[in-house]
């Protein structure tokens, strides 16, 4: 399953792996479990710190998950986490093993204290670029929290859960049991969610800051070009966005940044937050805006409003939100979406599999789109 290089690369990651554990196979007779054995062989291989079981009693076939000797990193994948999800298997063989995660201490301590129990599954596709990022975020948290269990399920080889659940996007999260999101999310994004104290406390603390000379609405790159403008000029600058990077974090390719042959948009996106931080701008992430109050007076402080319940003051405001999918504004638009309709073809084309569907818009994205799913569905119009 993994040509040479990449099981060189597996050796050297995993050497960084402290703490012995077991991986649990649940298999049957089919070719998939086959590949599966084949895979988790492979990884078994190069490190003498992972032992191998196969008699895993999961419901879901085939599927693996880890056991450490102490307890605790209740998680699992059913499928094969090949294509876009082979990074998310080194994560958790990595994380699993005690190699610490690339969070900031605050968010390990908000994960380990959360309470409750938490039982999550994503639904991902191999094609997709947005699922990892979920999957590798809650990963993250069975590792940090015994309480917190995660399943990460490849869409195409459990159908008839997806078609039962009806779910016709990815990645798309249930929590114990019923939907919680769809779409990308980060660590701090599903914490945003799930512990909803912290999200007042943290509107709290935003509404005590002092009033900015320039404060940034929107935390993509012409937010971020924005707000590094300003600070360089001295004076008080904050970013406040929705969701910090943009548009960026939802593609891997980038090709066009003048200076380097390519990037990642992940990748690009961190690169803008440490340049920002570089000039002590005050990022506020997650927050979306929802009224902009003008000052009353010439030279007065304008108010920002958000959904949190946070206020802001500044003497200056940079709206960068960007854009958004263009919606078509029918009738069931909204309440289908994720439900049928949907906006990345790449992503969920796989969950259509062998089913008729229409692409809407004829430019190069839809064309392009046409062409894409006419390897999968049943039928284009
Ligand atoms: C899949 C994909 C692939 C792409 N590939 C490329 C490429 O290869 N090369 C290229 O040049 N371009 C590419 N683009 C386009 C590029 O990403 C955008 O042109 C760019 O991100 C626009 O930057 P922006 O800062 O104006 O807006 P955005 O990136 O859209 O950022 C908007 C910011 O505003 C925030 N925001 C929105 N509303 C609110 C609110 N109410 N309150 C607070 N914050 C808010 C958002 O959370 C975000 O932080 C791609 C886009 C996508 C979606």
């Amino acid at each position: 399953m993994l040509d040479t290089t990449m099981k060189s690369q597996l050796q050297t990651y995993l050497q960084k792996v402290t703490q012995p554990y077991e991986i649990v196979a649940t298999l049957d007779d089919g070719e998939k479990s086959r590949e599966l054995w084949s895979l988790l062989s492979e990884i078994a291989e190069v490190t003498d710190k992972i032992t191998l079981r196969s008699d895993g009693i999961d419901e879901r076939v085939p599927s693996f998950a880890f056991k450490r000797a102490q307890g605790g990193a209740s998680l699992c994948f059913a499928g094969i986490p090949l294509g876009h999800e082979f990074t998310s298997l080194v994560l958790a063989l990595l994380q699993v093993g005690g190699h610490p995660p690339r969070v900031s201490d605050e968010v390990i301590e908000q994960v380990s204290e959360l309470e409750g129990e938490y039982h999550f599954e994503t639904y991902y596709s191999l094609s997709c670029q947005n699922c990892p990022d979920v999957v590798q975020a809650l990963n993250l948290l069975a590792v940090l929290n015994p309480n917190i269990r995660h399943v990460a399920i490849d869409g195409a080889l459990f159908q008839e859960e997806v078609d039962r659940r009806q779910i016709m996007s990815v990645p798309s999260v249930y929590l114990n049991g019923e939907p919680f999101a769809s779409g990308r999310m980060g660590v701090e994004e599903i914490l945003t969610k799930i512990d909803t104290g912290a999200a007042q406390r943290d509107a709290r603390k935003i509404s005590e800051r002092e009033p900015f000379d320039v404060l940034v609405v929107g935390g993509g790159p012409a937010g971020a070009a924005g707000a590094i403008y300003a600070a360089r000029k001295g004076i008080r600058t904050g970013v406040a966005a929705e969701r910090f990077g943009g548009q960026v974090l939802d593609t891997m390719g980038i090709e066009n940044l003048i200076s380097m042959a390519e990037t990642e948009g992940p990748k690009l996106a961190r690169a803008l937050e440490e340049n920002v931080r570089d000039y002590n701008v005050d990022i506020m992430n997650l927050q979306r805006a929802s009224a902009l109050l003008p000052a009353v007076e010439p030279g007065g402080y304008h108010e920002i409003r958000f959904d949190s319940g946070a206020s802001l003051k500044a003497k200056t405001v940079i709206v960068a939100t960007g854009a958004r999918w263009r919606e078509l504004n029918v009738p069931g638009e909204k309440e289908y979406r994720n439900r049928g309709v949907a906006y990345c073809p790449h992503c969920d084309g796989p969950l259509f599999k062998g089913k008729r569907v229409a692409v809407i818009g004829g430019g190069n994205s839809g064309v392009e789109a046409a062409i894409d799913l006419a390897g999968i569905v049943g039928h284009v119009t």
